[in-house]
């Protein structure tokens, strides 16, 4: 039976061992480091936790704006318990920055309104690669 994909949910941590990896530049994520953790839709019942370092250049436009069409705006997105509202706050800029960046890149490129969804996800019903998650 078909089904929709859903959006990833995402969510602001301190890396509470330092054995995860970042999505993007798959350095180690030291113990207590501030992290963006995705949970990443892979078929009904089932999902991966995916996660990157909260700094400006592991949160790239595309990611920001994935985050952003998920909660709206920055101030929305949760942060873990033990997460300081200073740190939370300042993984936020980062993320509106990099959102305004991709916003201001994409007028004029795109010339039709394509949701960001079906950008993502490709065709409506399919299950997204795993490469495709972010
Ligand atoms: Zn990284």
């Amino acid at each position: 039976m078909p089904f929709s994909a859903r959006p990833s949910t995402y969510r602001i941590e301190a890396a509470p061992t330092g054995r995860a990896r970042c999505r993007r530049c798959k350095q180690c994520l030291p113990k207590g480091e501030l992290r963006m953790a995705i949970t990443a839709f892979v078929r009904p019942g089932r999902s991966t936790l995916l996660y990157r370092c909260a700094r400006p250049a592991c949160i790239d436009a595309a990611f920001a704006s994935a985050v952003l069409a998920v909660y709206c705006t920055a101030s929305r997105v949760p942060a873990a318990q033990g997460v300081s509202d200073e740190d939370a706050a300042r993984v936020r800029v980062t993320l509106e920055n990099a959102a305004l960046c991709d916003a201001l890149a994409r007028k004029g490129v795109l010339t039709a309104q394509v949701p960001l969804q079906s950008l993502r996800y490709g065709v409506h019903g399919t299950r997204p690669k795993r490469e495709s998650l972010i």
